[in-house]
């Protein structure tokens, strides 16, 4: 649910004086209505899992594409009650990303 709170730029006075001049200083951080949406900046990040080079050797073969897909299958299971939100990335070798849904 929204909270509404004084807008930081007018302090709910809905115009701005130092703007007067411009489109008769209504405020254009809350458009007039002296009240802004109470947010807050998240950030959101993938989560990196390190295999061992033991484990994956770091090659495009069968079984390691297998390997890397049956440990991707287990993280997920642990971390994820097995949403199946991680997968499998190949590029140097195999990287395990947590895909937001
Ligand atoms: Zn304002």
């Amino acid at each position: 649910m929204a909270v509404y709170i004084d807008c930081t730029r007018c302090a709910g006075d809905k115009k701005l004086f130092q703007f007067s001049n411009v489109k008769g200083g209504v405020c254009f951080k809350c458009k007039g209505t002296g009240k802004q949406r109470k947010t807050k900046r998240v950030r959101v990040q993938d989560n990196w899992f390190l295999i061992e080079n033991s484990t994956l050797n770091h090659s495009s073969t069968k079984s390691t594409l297998k390997e890397a897909t049956d440990t991707a299958q287990e993280l997920d299971a642990m971390l994820f009650d097995g949403e199946e939100k991680t997968t499998i990335t190949p590029r140097s070798g195999y990287h395990y990303e947590h895909v937001p849904v």
